[in-house]
Protein backbone atom coordinates (compact mmCIF):
# COMPACT_ATOMS: atom_id res chain seq x y z
CA UNK A 1 0.00 0.00 0.00
CA UNK A 2 1.11 3.50 -1.09
CA UNK A 3 1.72 5.60 1.92
CA UNK A 4 0.50 9.08 2.60
CA UNK A 5 1.81 12.01 4.71
CA UNK A 6 0.18 13.90 7.10
CA UNK A 7 0.48 17.59 5.75
CA UNK A 8 -0.08 18.70 9.18
CA UNK A 9 3.12 19.42 11.99
CA UNK A 10 4.19 18.07 15.25
CA UNK A 11 5.41 21.01 17.50
CA UNK A 12 4.36 18.80 20.72
CA UNK A 13 7.79 17.07 20.10
CA UNK A 14 9.55 20.49 21.24
CA UNK A 15 7.11 21.60 23.68
CA UNK A 16 3.79 19.99 24.40
CA UNK A 17 0.70 21.94 24.73
CA UNK A 18 0.70 24.48 22.28
CA UNK A 19 0.14 28.03 23.81
CA UNK A 20 -0.79 26.70 27.11
CA UNK A 21 2.31 25.03 27.28
CA UNK A 22 4.10 24.29 31.15
CA UNK A 23 7.26 23.04 29.34
CA UNK A 24 7.71 26.29 27.37
CA UNK A 25 6.85 28.61 30.11
CA UNK A 26 9.89 26.70 32.05
CA UNK A 27 12.04 27.36 29.44
CA UNK A 28 11.24 30.98 29.14
CA UNK A 29 12.04 31.19 32.40
CA UNK A 30 15.49 29.33 31.91
CA UNK A 31 16.37 32.10 29.16
CA UNK A 32 15.54 34.60 31.36
CA UNK A 33 18.08 33.12 34.26
CA UNK A 34 20.64 32.46 31.43
CA UNK A 35 20.38 36.23 30.27
CA UNK A 36 21.02 37.44 33.56
CA UNK A 37 24.21 35.19 33.80
CA UNK A 38 25.27 36.45 30.68
CA UNK A 39 24.21 40.52 32.19
CA UNK A 40 26.38 39.34 34.98
CA UNK A 41 29.66 38.36 33.26
CA UNK A 42 29.54 40.58 31.05
CA UNK A 43 29.80 43.16 33.72
CA UNK A 44 32.51 41.30 35.61
CA UNK A 45 34.59 41.37 32.28
CA UNK A 46 36.79 44.47 32.75
CA UNK A 47 39.41 44.47 29.54
CA UNK A 48 39.55 48.25 29.91
CA UNK A 49 41.73 47.41 33.16
CA UNK A 50 44.40 46.40 31.10
CA UNK A 51 44.47 42.67 31.91
CA UNK A 52 42.48 40.21 29.94
CA UNK A 53 42.36 36.09 30.40
CA UNK A 54 41.80 34.20 27.70
CA UNK A 55 39.39 31.56 29.73
CA UNK A 56 37.10 34.47 31.13
CA UNK A 57 36.54 35.56 27.79
CA UNK A 58 35.69 32.22 26.46
CA UNK A 59 32.85 32.15 29.64
CA UNK A 60 31.51 34.71 28.23
CA UNK A 61 31.26 34.02 24.32
CA UNK A 62 30.06 30.36 25.63
CA UNK A 63 27.40 32.23 27.85
CA UNK A 64 26.37 34.54 24.77
CA UNK A 65 26.26 30.97 22.29
CA UNK A 66 23.77 29.23 24.68
CA UNK A 67 21.63 32.01 25.58
CA UNK A 68 21.24 32.88 21.92
CA UNK A 69 20.63 29.72 21.20
CA UNK A 70 17.81 29.41 23.51
CA UNK A 71 16.04 32.60 22.50
CA UNK A 72 16.11 31.11 18.75
CA UNK A 73 14.55 28.15 19.79
CA UNK A 74 12.01 30.13 21.78
CA UNK A 75 11.02 32.08 19.43
CA UNK A 76 10.68 30.04 16.38
CA UNK A 77 8.35 27.77 18.63
CA UNK A 78 6.04 31.55 19.23
CA UNK A 79 6.26 32.21 14.86
CA UNK A 80 5.15 28.25 14.79
CA UNK A 81 2.37 29.21 17.41
CA UNK A 82 1.18 32.32 16.00
CA UNK A 83 1.47 31.15 12.05
CA UNK A 84 -0.55 28.18 12.24
CA UNK A 85 -3.93 29.87 14.30
CA UNK A 86 -4.28 34.05 13.47
CA UNK A 87 -6.47 33.84 16.12
CA UNK A 88 -4.53 32.73 19.34
CA UNK A 89 -4.58 35.28 21.74
CA UNK A 90 -1.94 33.20 24.24
CA UNK A 91 0.73 33.48 20.83
CA UNK A 92 0.26 36.72 20.50
CA UNK A 93 1.27 38.05 23.92
CA UNK A 94 4.09 35.60 23.55
CA UNK A 95 5.37 37.77 20.76
CA UNK A 96 5.70 41.18 23.10
CA UNK A 97 7.23 38.44 25.28
CA UNK A 98 9.74 37.80 22.86
CA UNK A 99 10.78 41.43 21.88
CA UNK A 100 11.08 42.31 24.88
CA UNK A 101 13.88 39.27 25.44
CA UNK A 102 15.54 40.72 22.32
CA UNK A 103 15.86 44.03 23.21
CA UNK A 104 17.21 43.07 26.59
CA UNK A 105 19.77 40.58 25.24
CA UNK A 106 20.74 43.34 22.48
CA UNK A 107 20.95 45.88 25.08
CA UNK A 108 23.53 43.38 27.02
CA UNK A 109 25.24 42.86 23.59
CA UNK A 110 25.73 46.18 22.77
CA UNK A 111 27.74 46.43 25.85
CA UNK A 112 29.88 43.52 25.63
CA UNK A 113 30.72 44.43 22.14
CA UNK A 114 32.16 47.72 22.69
CA UNK A 115 34.17 46.25 25.89
CA UNK A 116 35.88 44.18 22.99
CA UNK A 117 37.17 47.07 21.12
CA UNK A 118 38.72 48.67 24.42
CA UNK A 119 40.96 45.27 24.08
CA UNK A 120 44.25 46.22 22.42
CA UNK A 121 44.91 45.40 18.86
CA UNK A 122 48.08 42.95 19.59
CA UNK A 123 46.21 41.55 23.18
CA UNK A 124 43.42 40.54 20.32
CA UNK A 125 45.36 39.07 17.94
CA UNK A 126 47.00 36.65 20.64
CA UNK A 127 43.42 36.36 22.14
CA UNK A 128 41.56 34.84 18.82
CA UNK A 129 44.81 32.17 18.82
CA UNK A 130 43.20 30.58 22.16
CA UNK A 131 41.33 27.21 21.80
CA UNK A 132 37.80 28.09 22.61
CA UNK A 133 38.04 31.21 20.55
CA UNK A 134 39.79 30.67 17.66
CA UNK A 135 36.70 29.10 15.44
CA UNK A 136 34.90 32.13 16.19
CA UNK A 137 37.46 34.66 15.51
CA UNK A 138 35.42 35.65 12.24
CA UNK A 139 32.60 36.49 13.85
CA UNK A 140 34.14 38.16 17.23
CA UNK A 141 35.95 40.31 14.52
CA UNK A 142 33.12 41.03 13.13
CA UNK A 143 31.58 42.27 16.62
CA UNK A 144 34.69 44.32 17.36
CA UNK A 145 35.28 46.01 14.15
CA UNK A 146 31.58 46.77 13.42
CA UNK A 147 31.66 48.43 17.21
CA UNK A 148 34.38 50.18 16.21
CA UNK A 149 32.11 52.50 13.49
CA UNK A 150 29.74 52.90 16.48
CA UNK A 151 29.57 55.64 18.19
CA UNK A 152 29.77 55.69 22.22
CA UNK A 153 27.65 53.70 24.02
CA UNK A 154 25.58 56.22 25.47
CA UNK A 155 24.78 57.78 21.82
CA UNK A 156 24.08 54.77 20.66
CA UNK A 157 21.42 53.85 22.92
CA UNK A 158 19.70 56.74 22.67
CA UNK A 159 19.93 56.50 18.94
CA UNK A 160 18.27 53.20 19.86
CA UNK A 161 15.72 54.45 22.34
CA UNK A 162 14.46 57.36 20.12
CA UNK A 163 14.15 55.05 16.79
CA UNK A 164 11.75 52.93 18.63
CA UNK A 165 9.10 56.12 17.95
CA UNK A 166 11.55 58.33 15.54
CA UNK A 167 12.05 56.08 13.04
CA UNK A 168 10.54 51.97 13.36
CA UNK A 169 7.33 54.21 14.72
CA UNK A 170 7.08 55.64 10.62
CA UNK A 171 7.35 51.80 9.01
CA UNK A 172 4.33 51.07 11.76
CA UNK A 173 2.59 53.83 10.54
CA UNK A 174 3.27 52.59 7.08
CA UNK A 175 1.87 48.90 7.75
CA UNK A 176 -1.62 50.87 9.55
CA UNK A 177 -2.29 53.35 6.67
CA UNK A 178 -1.86 50.25 4.22
CA UNK A 179 -3.79 48.05 6.22
CA UNK A 180 -6.89 50.60 6.20
CA UNK A 181 -6.71 50.64 2.26
CA UNK A 182 -9.39 48.96 0.11
CA UNK A 183 -9.51 48.65 -3.27
CA UNK A 184 -13.26 48.45 -4.89
CA UNK A 185 -12.81 45.79 -7.44
CA UNK A 186 -15.69 45.11 -9.83
CA UNK A 187 -16.48 40.97 -10.02
CA UNK A 188 -19.06 39.18 -11.38
CA UNK A 189 -21.06 42.04 -12.45
CA UNK A 190 -20.80 42.86 -8.22
CA UNK A 191 -18.44 45.25 -6.87
CA UNK A 192 -16.15 44.30 -4.30
CA UNK A 193 -14.17 45.35 -1.62
CA UNK A 194 -10.88 44.22 -1.30
CA UNK A 195 -7.71 44.30 0.71
CA UNK A 196 -4.76 45.68 -1.94
CA UNK A 197 -3.14 42.57 -1.07
CA UNK A 198 -5.86 40.72 -2.34
CA UNK A 199 -6.11 42.90 -5.39
CA UNK A 200 -2.48 42.64 -6.18
CA UNK A 201 -3.49 38.50 -7.04
CA UNK A 202 -5.77 39.31 -9.71
CA UNK A 203 -2.62 41.01 -11.69
CA UNK A 204 -2.27 37.19 -12.96
CA UNK A 205 -5.31 37.46 -14.44
CA UNK A 206 -5.73 35.83 -17.91
CA UNK A 207 -8.25 38.69 -19.18
CA UNK A 208 -6.39 41.81 -19.99
CA UNK A 209 -9.54 44.40 -19.48
CA UNK A 210 -9.36 43.19 -15.66
CA UNK A 211 -5.62 43.23 -15.04
CA UNK A 212 -5.63 46.70 -16.49
CA UNK A 213 -8.90 47.64 -14.17
CA UNK A 214 -7.27 46.13 -11.13
CA UNK A 215 -3.75 48.27 -12.31
CA UNK A 216 -5.86 51.37 -12.48
CA UNK A 217 -8.08 51.02 -9.31
CA UNK A 218 -4.56 50.44 -7.52
CA UNK A 219 -3.10 53.13 -8.75
CA UNK A 220 -5.94 55.73 -7.72
CA UNK A 221 -6.05 54.04 -4.34
CA UNK A 222 -1.85 54.16 -3.79
CA UNK A 223 -2.31 57.70 -5.20
CA UNK A 224 -4.93 58.78 -2.70
CA UNK A 225 -2.48 58.12 0.12
CA UNK A 226 0.34 59.01 -1.51
CA UNK A 227 1.22 62.33 0.37
CA UNK A 228 1.17 60.40 3.46
CA UNK A 229 3.36 57.23 2.28
CA UNK A 230 5.55 60.63 0.66
CA UNK A 231 5.66 61.53 4.70
CA UNK A 232 6.30 57.63 6.05
CA UNK A 233 9.57 57.34 3.35
CA UNK A 234 10.77 60.48 3.71
CA UNK A 235 11.06 60.68 7.38
CA UNK A 236 12.39 57.01 8.15
CA UNK A 237 14.86 57.67 5.21
CA UNK A 238 15.88 60.95 7.05
CA UNK A 239 16.28 59.33 10.62
CA UNK A 240 18.71 56.63 8.80
CA UNK A 241 20.85 59.36 7.40
CA UNK A 242 21.16 61.45 10.19
CA UNK A 243 22.58 58.09 11.83
CA UNK A 244 24.88 57.52 9.60
CA UNK A 245 26.03 61.37 9.40
CA UNK A 246 26.74 61.46 13.28
CA UNK A 247 28.54 58.21 12.84
CA UNK A 248 30.61 59.23 9.74
CA UNK A 249 29.41 56.66 7.28
CA UNK A 250 29.61 58.23 3.72
CA UNK A 251 27.83 55.45 1.90
CA UNK A 252 24.32 54.34 2.34
CA UNK A 253 25.12 50.84 0.68
CA UNK A 254 27.62 50.84 3.72
CA UNK A 255 25.01 49.16 6.32
CA UNK A 256 23.62 46.60 3.64
CA UNK A 257 26.52 45.80 2.42
CA UNK A 258 28.18 44.98 6.15
CA UNK A 259 25.08 42.95 6.65
CA UNK A 260 25.44 40.92 3.85
CA UNK A 261 29.10 40.46 4.29
CA UNK A 262 29.84 41.54 0.85
CA UNK A 263 32.17 44.54 -1.45
CA UNK A 264 30.29 46.92 -3.34
CA UNK A 265 33.17 45.60 -5.89
CA UNK A 266 30.71 42.05 -5.72
CA UNK A 267 28.01 43.95 -6.04
CA UNK A 268 28.97 46.28 -8.73
CA UNK A 269 29.83 42.96 -10.92
CA UNK A 270 26.95 41.57 -9.97
CA UNK A 271 24.41 44.35 -11.79
CA UNK A 272 27.17 44.88 -14.65
CA UNK A 273 26.99 40.96 -15.56
CA UNK A 274 22.92 41.51 -15.11
CA UNK A 275 23.12 44.52 -17.25
CA UNK A 276 25.02 42.77 -20.36
CA UNK A 277 21.99 39.90 -20.16
CA UNK A 278 19.34 42.36 -20.18
CA UNK A 279 18.89 41.77 -23.99
CA UNK A 280 17.74 38.25 -23.55
CA UNK A 281 14.70 39.18 -21.19
CA UNK A 282 14.11 41.93 -23.44
CA UNK A 283 13.57 39.19 -25.95
CA UNK A 284 11.26 37.23 -23.93
CA UNK A 285 8.95 40.46 -23.25
CA UNK A 286 8.84 41.10 -26.53
CA UNK A 287 7.92 37.06 -27.34
CA UNK A 288 4.91 37.26 -24.27
CA UNK A 289 3.57 40.94 -25.79
CA UNK A 290 3.33 38.83 -29.21
CA UNK A 291 2.20 36.15 -27.61
CA UNK A 292 -0.59 37.80 -25.63
CA UNK A 293 -1.43 40.02 -29.16
CA UNK A 294 0.22 43.08 -28.00
CA UNK A 295 2.25 45.63 -29.08
CA UNK A 296 4.12 46.23 -25.77
CA UNK A 297 3.75 44.72 -22.37
CA UNK A 298 3.09 46.71 -19.31
CA UNK A 299 3.64 46.55 -15.90
CA UNK A 300 0.47 44.83 -15.63
CA UNK A 301 0.85 42.07 -18.26
CA UNK A 302 3.83 40.73 -16.53
CA UNK A 303 2.61 38.02 -14.89
CA UNK A 304 -0.45 36.93 -16.98
CA UNK A 305 -0.53 33.41 -17.65
CA UNK A 306 -0.07 32.49 -21.02
CA UNK A 307 -1.92 28.98 -20.82
CA UNK A 308 -4.31 27.85 -18.66
CA UNK A 309 -3.32 24.11 -17.77
CA UNK A 310 -3.73 23.53 -14.11
CA UNK A 311 -1.78 20.38 -12.96
CA UNK A 312 -2.57 20.11 -9.63
CA UNK A 313 -0.64 17.16 -7.37
CA UNK A 314 -1.53 15.57 -3.59
CA UNK A 315 0.60 16.44 -1.21
CA UNK A 316 1.89 13.24 -0.89
CA UNK A 317 2.65 12.72 -4.19
CA UNK A 318 4.53 16.31 -4.05
CA UNK A 319 6.62 14.77 -1.28
CA UNK A 320 7.54 11.98 -3.51
CA UNK A 321 9.01 13.85 -6.44
CA UNK A 322 10.85 16.03 -4.31
CA UNK A 323 12.36 13.35 -2.74
CA UNK A 324 13.30 11.93 -5.88
CA UNK A 325 14.40 14.49 -7.35
CA UNK A 326 17.01 15.58 -4.44
CA UNK A 327 18.24 12.51 -4.69
CA UNK A 328 19.64 12.87 -8.26
CA UNK A 329 21.90 15.99 -6.54
CA UNK A 330 22.16 14.69 -3.07
CA UNK A 331 20.87 11.79 -1.47
CA UNK A 332 22.19 13.41 1.73
CA UNK A 333 19.70 16.04 1.29
CA UNK A 334 16.77 13.26 -0.29
CA UNK A 335 17.19 11.55 2.79
CA UNK A 336 16.98 14.59 5.23
CA UNK A 337 13.42 15.55 3.36
CA UNK A 338 11.90 11.71 3.93
CA UNK A 339 13.05 12.41 7.67
CA UNK A 340 10.89 15.74 7.58
CA UNK A 341 7.60 14.27 5.66
CA UNK A 342 7.91 11.33 8.00
CA UNK A 343 8.50 13.16 11.21
CA UNK A 344 6.00 15.66 9.88
CA UNK A 345 8.30 18.90 10.40
CA UNK A 346 5.40 20.39 7.87
CA UNK A 347 2.51 22.40 8.78
CA UNK A 348 1.09 22.59 4.90
CA UNK A 349 -2.90 21.95 5.25
CA UNK A 350 -4.87 23.77 2.98
CA UNK A 351 -7.64 25.19 6.04
CA UNK A 352 -8.74 28.52 7.12
CA UNK A 353 -7.46 30.46 10.10
CA UNK A 354 -3.51 30.05 8.79
CA UNK A 355 -1.15 32.90 8.63
CA UNK A 356 -0.90 33.41 4.72
CA UNK A 357 2.66 32.91 3.29
CA UNK A 358 5.32 30.19 4.10
CA UNK A 359 8.41 29.84 6.07
CA UNK A 360 11.48 27.74 7.83
CA UNK A 361 12.09 28.35 11.06
CA UNK A 362 14.96 26.65 13.53
CA UNK A 363 15.40 24.95 17.04
CA UNK A 364 18.53 25.35 17.32
CA UNK A 365 18.36 23.89 20.73
CA UNK A 366 16.81 20.76 19.52
CA UNK A 367 18.14 20.27 16.47
CA UNK A 368 15.19 20.61 14.46
CA UNK A 369 13.35 22.61 12.12
CA UNK A 370 9.64 23.51 10.95
CA UNK A 371 8.50 24.57 7.65
CA UNK A 372 4.90 26.56 7.22
CA UNK A 373 3.12 27.37 4.34
CA UNK A 374 -0.29 26.39 2.54
CA UNK A 375 -0.42 23.70 0.32
CA UNK A 376 -3.27 23.41 -2.53
CA UNK A 377 -1.16 21.53 -5.03
CA UNK A 378 -0.10 24.20 -7.38
CA UNK A 379 2.96 23.89 -9.32
CA UNK A 380 4.11 26.99 -7.57
CA UNK A 381 3.00 25.23 -4.29
CA UNK A 382 5.95 22.18 -5.01
CA UNK A 383 8.26 24.89 -5.70
CA UNK A 384 7.90 26.47 -2.25
CA UNK A 385 7.78 23.34 -0.50
CA UNK A 386 11.14 22.42 -2.00
CA UNK A 387 11.90 26.07 -1.35
CA UNK A 388 11.17 26.12 2.42
CA UNK A 389 12.87 22.23 2.64
CA UNK A 390 16.42 24.13 1.40
CA UNK A 391 16.47 26.25 4.02
CA UNK A 392 15.65 23.26 6.73
CA UNK A 393 18.64 21.74 5.01
CA UNK A 394 21.09 24.40 5.47
CA UNK A 395 20.22 24.80 9.36
CA UNK A 396 20.29 20.42 9.16
CA UNK A 397 23.75 20.35 7.97
CA UNK A 398 24.91 23.20 10.89
CA UNK A 399 23.55 21.52 13.67
CA UNK A 400 26.87 21.08 14.90
CA UNK A 401 28.54 24.28 13.96
CA UNK A 402 28.92 26.33 16.98
CA UNK A 403 25.98 28.67 17.20
CA UNK A 404 27.64 31.74 16.75
CA UNK A 405 28.73 30.65 13.48
CA UNK A 406 24.85 29.57 12.49
CA UNK A 407 23.68 33.02 12.11
CA UNK A 408 24.44 33.59 7.78
CA UNK A 409 23.06 36.96 5.97
CA UNK A 410 20.02 37.22 3.95
CA UNK A 411 21.98 36.86 0.74
CA UNK A 412 23.71 33.54 1.79
CA UNK A 413 20.35 32.56 3.02
CA UNK A 414 18.66 31.77 0.27
CA UNK A 415 21.50 29.66 -1.54
CA UNK A 416 20.04 26.46 0.15
CA UNK A 417 16.47 27.01 -0.50
CA UNK A 418 16.74 28.31 -4.62
CA UNK A 419 19.18 25.47 -4.53
CA UNK A 420 16.63 23.08 -3.72
CA UNK A 421 13.64 25.33 -5.73
CA UNK A 422 15.93 25.10 -8.79
CA UNK A 423 15.96 20.86 -8.92
CA UNK A 424 12.63 20.63 -9.04
CA UNK A 425 11.74 23.72 -10.91
CA UNK A 426 13.86 22.15 -13.72
CA UNK A 427 12.21 18.18 -13.23
CA UNK A 428 9.23 20.04 -13.29
CA UNK A 429 9.98 21.36 -16.80
CA UNK A 430 11.46 17.78 -18.27
CA UNK A 431 8.50 15.97 -16.90
CA UNK A 432 5.80 17.89 -18.37
CA UNK A 433 3.14 16.05 -19.90
CA UNK A 434 2.43 18.35 -22.78
CA UNK A 435 3.92 21.05 -24.84
CA UNK A 436 1.64 23.73 -23.14
CA UNK A 437 2.56 22.33 -19.69
CA UNK A 438 6.19 22.88 -20.35
CA UNK A 439 5.81 26.50 -21.52
CA UNK A 440 3.76 27.24 -18.69
CA UNK A 441 6.32 25.81 -16.17
CA UNK A 442 9.42 27.37 -18.05
CA UNK A 443 7.79 30.61 -17.82
CA UNK A 444 7.24 30.19 -14.14
CA UNK A 445 11.07 30.09 -14.38
CA UNK A 446 12.19 32.71 -16.90
CA UNK A 447 9.21 34.95 -14.96
CA UNK A 448 12.06 34.58 -11.86
CA UNK A 449 14.80 35.53 -13.34
CA UNK A 450 12.74 38.96 -14.73
CA UNK A 451 11.76 39.51 -11.15
CA UNK A 452 15.38 39.26 -9.70
CA UNK A 453 17.47 41.09 -13.13
CA UNK A 454 14.54 43.56 -13.40
CA UNK A 455 12.38 44.48 -10.97
CA UNK A 456 14.54 43.86 -8.24
CA UNK A 457 17.17 46.14 -9.97
CA UNK A 458 14.78 48.84 -10.46
CA UNK A 459 13.98 48.66 -6.74
CA UNK A 460 17.64 49.45 -6.17
CA UNK A 461 18.22 51.80 -8.66
CA UNK A 462 15.35 53.96 -7.06
CA UNK A 463 16.68 53.21 -3.47
CA UNK A 464 19.88 54.74 -4.86
CA UNK A 465 19.11 57.77 -6.26
CA UNK A 466 16.66 58.46 -3.43
CA UNK A 467 18.57 58.13 -0.53
CA UNK A 468 21.20 60.78 -2.85
CA UNK A 469 18.45 63.25 -3.08
CA UNK A 470 17.41 62.90 0.24
CA UNK A 471 20.31 64.03 1.56
CA UNK A 472 20.01 67.59 -0.18
CA UNK A 473 16.22 67.44 1.74
CA UNK A 474 12.42 66.02 1.55
CA UNK A 475 11.77 64.56 -1.64
CA UNK A 476 8.55 65.30 -3.11
CA UNK A 477 5.79 62.90 -4.49
CA UNK A 478 6.01 63.67 -7.75
CA UNK A 479 9.78 63.67 -7.82
CA UNK A 480 9.37 60.11 -6.14
CA UNK A 481 7.20 58.92 -8.90
CA UNK A 482 9.72 60.55 -11.58
CA UNK A 483 12.62 58.51 -9.81
CA UNK A 484 10.96 55.94 -9.85
CA UNK A 485 9.49 55.62 -13.32
CA UNK A 486 12.86 56.18 -14.57
CA UNK A 487 14.74 53.43 -12.46
CA UNK A 488 12.18 51.17 -13.60
CA UNK A 489 12.69 51.95 -17.40
CA UNK A 490 16.38 51.40 -17.28
CA UNK A 491 15.44 47.96 -15.55
CA UNK A 492 13.46 46.88 -18.18
CA UNK A 493 15.30 48.83 -20.79
CA UNK A 494 12.55 50.39 -21.91
CA UNK A 495 10.82 47.13 -22.75
CA UNK A 496 7.34 48.15 -21.39
CA UNK A 497 4.66 50.43 -22.48
CA UNK A 498 3.36 51.51 -18.90
CA UNK A 499 5.24 51.64 -15.66
CA UNK A 500 4.02 51.74 -12.06
CA UNK A 501 5.02 54.88 -10.16
CA UNK A 502 3.38 54.73 -7.22
CA UNK A 503 5.68 51.32 -6.66
CA UNK A 504 7.85 53.26 -4.05
CA UNK A 505 4.50 53.60 -2.05
CA UNK A 506 3.01 49.79 -2.98
CA UNK A 507 6.22 47.53 -2.12
CA UNK A 508 6.34 47.51 1.50
CA UNK A 509 10.40 46.96 1.49
CA UNK A 510 11.22 50.70 0.98
CA UNK A 511 9.44 51.05 4.36
CA UNK A 512 10.87 48.17 6.61
CA UNK A 513 13.37 49.97 8.99
CA UNK A 514 14.81 46.88 10.29
CA UNK A 515 16.76 46.10 7.31
CA UNK A 516 17.94 48.66 4.59
CA UNK A 517 18.26 47.85 0.74
CA UNK A 518 16.08 44.90 1.20
CA UNK A 519 16.43 44.11 -2.43
CA UNK A 520 19.89 43.25 -3.66
CA UNK A 521 20.56 40.59 -1.66
CA UNK A 522 17.46 38.40 -3.42
CA UNK A 523 19.37 38.96 -6.72
CA UNK A 524 22.33 38.09 -4.93
CA UNK A 525 21.55 34.52 -3.71
CA UNK A 526 19.32 33.77 -6.85
CA UNK A 527 22.70 33.96 -8.59
CA UNK A 528 24.61 32.53 -6.62
CA UNK A 529 23.02 29.65 -5.79
CA UNK A 530 22.41 29.18 -9.62
CA UNK A 531 26.26 29.04 -9.74
CA UNK A 532 26.33 26.51 -7.33
CA UNK A 533 23.78 24.46 -9.66
CA UNK A 534 25.85 24.94 -12.49
CA UNK A 535 28.47 23.55 -10.68
CA UNK A 536 26.76 20.42 -9.41
CA UNK A 537 25.20 19.65 -12.99
CA UNK A 538 29.36 19.34 -13.61
CA UNK A 539 30.98 17.95 -10.87
CA UNK A 540 28.23 14.97 -10.32
CA UNK A 541 29.64 12.69 -7.44
CA UNK A 542 32.15 14.71 -5.71
CA UNK A 543 29.28 17.68 -5.52
CA UNK A 544 27.47 16.30 -2.35
CA UNK A 545 30.44 16.80 0.08
CA UNK A 546 31.34 19.74 -1.32
CA UNK A 547 28.39 22.11 -0.70
CA UNK A 548 27.72 20.95 2.69
CA UNK A 549 31.08 22.45 3.02
CA UNK A 550 30.02 25.26 1.52
CA UNK A 551 26.80 25.78 3.69
CA UNK A 552 28.00 25.19 6.70
CA UNK A 553 30.42 27.59 6.09
CA UNK A 554 27.66 30.65 5.62
CA UNK A 555 27.50 32.19 9.06
CA UNK A 556 31.81 31.96 9.33
CA UNK A 557 33.07 33.74 6.57
CA UNK A 558 32.41 36.65 3.74
CA UNK A 559 30.92 35.55 0.79
CA UNK A 560 33.94 36.42 -1.31
CA UNK A 561 35.84 34.11 0.40
CA UNK A 562 33.14 31.62 1.17
CA UNK A 563 33.05 31.38 -3.06
CA UNK A 564 36.74 31.77 -3.36
CA UNK A 565 37.38 28.81 -0.92
CA UNK A 566 34.49 26.37 -2.12
CA UNK A 567 34.05 26.95 -5.43
CA UNK A 568 37.20 28.82 -6.64
CA UNK A 569 35.87 31.69 -8.03
CA UNK A 570 36.27 35.50 -7.25
CA UNK A 571 32.75 37.46 -6.76
CA UNK A 572 34.42 40.58 -7.29
CA UNK A 573 34.91 39.70 -11.26
CA UNK A 574 31.72 38.98 -13.56
CA UNK A 575 32.50 35.86 -15.22
CA UNK A 576 30.87 34.23 -12.36
CA UNK A 577 27.80 35.94 -12.50
CA UNK A 578 27.81 35.96 -16.60
CA UNK A 579 28.07 31.86 -15.97
CA UNK A 580 25.08 31.51 -13.91
CA UNK A 581 22.59 33.99 -15.69
CA UNK A 582 23.65 32.08 -18.77
CA UNK A 583 21.33 29.46 -17.46
CA UNK A 584 18.64 31.54 -17.09
CA UNK A 585 18.86 32.99 -21.12
CA UNK A 586 18.74 28.90 -21.81
CA UNK A 587 15.17 29.07 -20.76
CA UNK A 588 14.45 32.12 -22.30
CA UNK A 589 16.11 30.35 -25.82
CA UNK A 590 13.59 27.29 -24.72
CA UNK A 591 10.80 29.49 -24.22
CA UNK A 592 11.20 31.07 -27.74
CA UNK A 593 11.76 27.77 -29.46
CA UNK A 594 8.88 25.85 -28.18
CA UNK A 595 6.41 29.09 -28.39
CA UNK A 596 7.77 29.41 -32.65
ZN1 LIG B 1 13.57 31.70 1.28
Amino acid sequence: MQQTYNPTWDLDVIFPGGSDSEAFRTYLKDIQKDKETFSAEVEAFTPEDGNVEAEQLTGVVNELESVMKKLREASAFISCLSAQDVTDEKASLLVGKRSELRAELDAIMSKFVQKLVAIEDTTWVTLLQHDGLAELSFVLNEYREQAKELLSVEQEVLINDLGVDGYHGWSQMYDTIVGKMTVEVEEDNKVKSLSVGQASNKLGHPDRKVRKAVFDKLGEAWKEQSALFGQTLNHLAGFRLQTYKHRNWKSVLKEPLAINRMKQETLDAMWTAISNNKKHFVKYLEKKADLLGLEKMSMYDIGAPLTNTVKKSSYTEASKFIVDHFGKFSPKMADFAQMAFDKRWIEAEDRAGKRPGGFCTSFPDSEQTRIFMTFSGTSSNIATLAHELGHAYHQHVMNDVNGLNQRYAMNVAETASTFAEMIVADASVKNAQNKEEKIGLLEDKIQRSVAFFMNIHARFIFENRFYEERKEGLVSVNRLNEIMVEAQKEAYQDALDEYDPNFWSSKLHFHITGVPFYNFPYTFGYLFSLGIYAAAKEQGENFEDAYIELLRDTGRMNVEDLAMKHMNVDLTKPDFWEDAIQLCVKDVEEFIEFTQ
